[in-house]
């Protein structure tokens, strides 16, 4: 069985435990004159896993995408494994590698087998040999279940399946840290555990994790800490136990009697 966190050529998941990996700072976003978000202050640390709930539109997925500067910023910082992510060059391709992004929607190369799904960006991104590409994208698939998928097209592949070789995409790159963004919302319930039992698996070996759901089961069987954002603001943030038996603020109050 493959390590998922430590099997990469860089550092091992679990060196430095404690250490902010991702830091937020003041970060300030406008869309036009919607303001979406409103001074976030978040660090997550190497091999935590760190959940991000709330209602639609409060700016969970635009928190996502600033991080590996698929949208910008307009005022605050973003430090990855202690550096700055800068806003263009070189040195801002190299930071976003470092940065694994799942999405709700697979977003597979439609015309590409699942195999070379995998293997594309390591080998033009990070020059690495077909052959090594290769070999560790099947370990990849193995552990998330796929590896007799390889050769087929992801039409062929169930949602399920589609948005585990989706992680396995992701995970190829060796990021230092994982992005889920609504995973297993476009999924057919009986694939739902599927995926969450791959990220689940993933959170176990130490991989740090930025995860947006509202599978409140994942979060209580993997979470260290629940996010709750609210209008472009992180209201309140606490251990799953005490977030959902507790929550502090009338927001999150509300918002929970609205979903559980
Ligand atoms: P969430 O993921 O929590 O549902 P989003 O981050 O997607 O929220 O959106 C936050 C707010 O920003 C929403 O009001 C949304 O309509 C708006 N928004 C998101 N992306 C864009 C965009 N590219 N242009 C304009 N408004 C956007
Ligand atoms: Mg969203």
């Amino acid at each position: 069985m493959v390590d998922l966190a430590t099997a990469s050529s860089g550092p091992a998941a679990h060196d430095d435990e404690g250490a902010p990996l991702v830091e937020l700072r003041g970060v300030d976003k406008h869309f036009g004159p919607l303001h979406v978000l409103k001074q976030i202050d978040l660090t997550v640390a190497r091999g935590e896993v760190v959940v991000i709930i709330g209602p639609s539109g409060s700016g969970k997925s635009t928190l996502c995408r600033t991080i590996n500067r698929l949208e910008t910023i307009d005022a605050g910082t973003i430090t990855i494994d202690g550096r700055e992510l800068p806003a263009e060059g070189r040195e801002l391709a190299r930071l976003r590698a470092d940065v694994g992004m799942v999405f709700q929607s697979f977003n597979l190369f439609a015309h590409k087998t699942v195999l070379e799904n995998v293997t594309l960006g390591p080998i033009k991104a990070k020059g690495v040999k077909r052959a090594a590409a290769r070999s560790r994208a099947m370990e990849l698939l193995d552990r998330v279940g796929v590896a007799n998928q390889a050769e087929k097209l992801p039409a062929q592949l169930s949602g399920g399946q589609q948005q585990r070789v989706a992680v396995a995409r992701a995970l190829a790159m060796d990021p230092k840290v994982m992005l889920f963004d609504e995973p297993t919302s476009a999924l057919d319930p009986e694939m739902i555990n599927e995926v969450l039992d791959v990220m689940v698996g993933l959170a176990r070996d130490g991989m740090t994790m930025l995860v947006v759901t509202h599978e409140m089961g994942f979060a209580r069987r993997a979470a260290n800490r629940v996010v709750f954002m609210d209008g472009g603001e992180i209201v309140e943030q606490a251990d799953p136990e005490t977030f959902f038996t507790s929550p502090s603020s009338a927001r999150a109050r509300d918002f929970l009697s609205k979903i559980l």
